[in-house]
């Protein structure tokens, strides 16, 4: 590991400051993901200024009825959180889906959204990546992806984001604030994470010094009735293969309004507006639920090692869905051992 040097940020405004000014530093949260980073040679901040000590450590209901999430709120404060677990079970079931409990421990909402791909490639730093060394190839194309995207992706780089926290966020239309050099934006969080094109070295619109502040969930009656479904190797301690977080609202048998996005898929949380638009509408029959998958996925493209995400995909929202319309029993396995009683299917 490189020497570097550390602060503690008195707030935010001076957190902001240190790390603008100087081109190779860094916020550092929980660290887990940034600290290993390091270790492996990925990652060489010479300023680490610490942002886990913030005064960004509250859940706050919003005057809308929405709620505030801190930056620097622990992913097990989160998802412990009655209002969270109440009025949007499918975050809680997708931080539950996540890491273990340790981790969630210390891993903060901020850090949670900013983890790099887990591709191996990128976590070897004497193999090519585009994302790590721009311009020296991608080592994943003709290597092993089996994890990797098939939608969205770019001939420099075919990587997944990892995060299952941002999969459930992007289904909410969640808003992220952001306290810059420049002063405060709130950028959708459909639009925070990037796809690769020409540039994968950058995940997301972040400019260098830009801190995030919090994250704002707006109010969504349907949220009540939301589930998060992870299908990974293992039932705990892995990433998803695919994921899909998912919001129905049913009335008289016909589908009022739905959000769906998918995780595991692309370089950024999958928004699946396709199938978002043909559930709108349409009676909430398993054959809606297929024809809205498929309309997602008719735009698959998989690479070699992974065709079998796209059948694994549309079997997930297909279940997901059916279980949001009642057609099932939600008392369905946990996919992960450390979660709480009926968190896999996130809503009750
Ligand atoms: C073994 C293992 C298994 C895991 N499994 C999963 C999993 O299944 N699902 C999942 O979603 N995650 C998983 N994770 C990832 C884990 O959730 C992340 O490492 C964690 O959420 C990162 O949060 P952190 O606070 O530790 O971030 P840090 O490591 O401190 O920071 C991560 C990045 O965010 C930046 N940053 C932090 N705070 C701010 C801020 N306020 N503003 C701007 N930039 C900021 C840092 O500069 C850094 O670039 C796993 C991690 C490990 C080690
Ligand atoms: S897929 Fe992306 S992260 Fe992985 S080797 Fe290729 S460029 Fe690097």
């Amino acid at each position: 590991m490189n020497p570097f040097d550390y602060e503690r940020a008195a707030d935010a405004p001076a957190a902001v400051a240190l790390v603008a000014r100087r081109s190779g530093a860094s916020f550092l949260a929980g660290g887990t993901n940034l600290v290993d980073h390091m270790r492996l040679g990925i990652a060489s901040p010479d300023l680490l200024v610490d942002v886990s000590r913030l005064p960004f450590d509250a859940i706050e209901r919003l005057p809308d009825g929405g709620l505030r999430i801190g930056a620097a709120v622990r992913n097990s404060d989160l998802a412990a959180d009655p209002l969270v677990r109440q009025r949007y079970p499918v975050l809680a079931a997708a931080l539950l889906a996540g890491a273990s409990p340790q981790l969630r421990n210390l891993a903060t909402t901020a850090g949670n959204l900013l983890q790099r791909t887990r591709c191996a490639y990128f976590q070897d730093t004497t193999t090519p990546c585009n994302k790590r060394s721009p311009g020296s190839g991608c080592s994943a194309v003709d290597g092993n992806n089996r994890n990797h995207a098939i939608l969205g992706a770019s001939d420099s780089c075919v990587a997944v984001h990892p995060s299952d926290l941002a999969v459930a966020l992007t289904a909410l239309d969640a808003r992220v604030r952001v306290l810059g050099p420049g002063g405060e934006r709130t950028i959708p969080l459909t639009s925070f994470h990037r796809l690769p094109g020409e540039t994968p070295e950058r995940d997301t619109v972040l400019e260098h010094g830009e801190l995030i502040t919090a994250v704002d969930v707006p109010p969504l009656a349907m949220a009540a009735r939301s589930a998060y479904r992870k299908v990974r190797d293992r039932a705990s301690y892995a990433f998803a293969l695919v994921s899909v977080a998912a919001a129905l609202s049913v009335k008289d048998g016909t589908v009022v309004d739905a959000r769906v996005a998918l995780g595991g898929v692309a370089h950024k949380p999958w928004r699946a507006v396709e199938a978002e638009f043909t559930l709108r509408g349409a009676p909430a029959t398993e054959d809606t639920f297929r024809a809205a998958a498929d309309a997602e996925l008719g735009g698959a493209r998989p690479l070699p090692d992974n065709a079998f995400k796209v059948p694994m995909a549309r079997n997930a929202i297909v279940a997901v869905l059916r279980s949001l319309a009642g057609h099932e029993p939600r008392t369905e396995a946990r996919t992960d051992p450390g979660a709480e009683p009926g968190t896999e299917g996130g809503a009750r």
